[in-house]
């Protein structure tokens, strides 16, 4: 895919804004093997967690890597680290930022021949800064300073963002190009999306789970989990009793009802996640 292509498609997935940033040059990609279709529902969830894995695998590996050299007394850049643990990087030195492509999997090859993930070096938007656009690119910003400060947190909020996007390959969001996010109608339009809700509910399922291994769902618990990252809660968001008012009165939406959708899928989530 060249950067042509790419600036033409519309992104059908945003969680805010985009960082666009100039790419000079996209290395060759890799083979992939052709596998059977993926119809059904269990094929689809084997190749989300196949590629989810894969690619936390890769990232927990650089974060290994990157406390290593702390170790030794001689820092990396994070950015450094991923690319020493990730041979398929194709090595586009473009302005710090780094693209890699997903080495042989079995998945289906409509996914595998175009998806490649996009590090964006210092995102004027870090916390919140993760989106995979129609074209399969999974981009993800890494702030320096937020690494070396801690790292796991770091890591757990990459990760977090990885379970989110993923989903989205069979679960799409809705197209944020046309929603204006700062407008609340706009905004509770975006994030109560079925397919926004569930890669939400994904995403909580990784940290819950991470935090607190082996525990059952409790909103209180999500939300401290939440919180440790600083990660958006959009548990507390949707049990707020003002805000329930101020949306039944703006369009009609029980932002409760939203609240038990969430919880559903991500208690369901919870026991899935490896
Ligand atoms: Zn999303």
């Amino acid at each position: 895919m060249t950067q042509e292509s790419e600036q033409n498609q519309l992104p059908r997935h945003m969680e805010e804004k985009a960082v666009s940033t100039p790419e000079s040059e996209v290395g060759s990609k890799t083979d992939n093997d052709k596998v059977e279709s993926v119809e059904t529902p269990e094929a689809q969830e084997r190749v989300i967690e196949c590629i989810t894995n894969l690619i936390n695998q890769r990232i927990g590996d650089a974060f290994k890597v990157y406390d290593d050299y702390i170790k030794l007394g001689t820092p990396k850049k994070f950015v450094d680290c991923i690319k020493e643990i990730w041979p398929e990087n194709n090595g586009s030195p473009y302005s710090g930022n780094l693209r890699l492509y997903l080495p042989k999997l079995p998945i289906p090859e409509d996914i595998a021949k175009n998806f490649s993930i996009r590090f964006t070096v210092k995102p004027d938007d870090y916390e919140n800064h993760a989106s995979l656009d129609s074209g399969g690119v999974l981009s993800i910003g890494i702030n320096e300073e937020s690494t070396s400060q801690d790292a796991k947190i770091t890591e757990r909020l990459i990760k977090m963002h990885v379970y989110h996007e993923i989903e989205h390959i069979y679960f799409p969001g809705p197209n944020a190009d046309f929603l204006d996010l700062s407008d609340a109608k706009d905004a509770l339009k975006y994030v109560s999306d079925p397919g926004e809700i569930r890669a939400f509910a994904k995403g909580y399922a990784y940290l819950f789970k991470t935090k607190f291994p082996g525990e059952a769902f409790s909103q209180e618990k999500m939300s401290e989990a939440i919180n440790e990252v600083g990660y958006r809660d959009w548990f507390a968001t949707f049990s707020d009793s003002e805000k329930r008012k101020k949306y039944l009165e703006l369009c009609g939406v029980d932002i409760f009802d939203i609240n038990d959708q969430l919880i559903g899928l991500t208690s369901g989530f919870i026991g899935n996640i490896a």
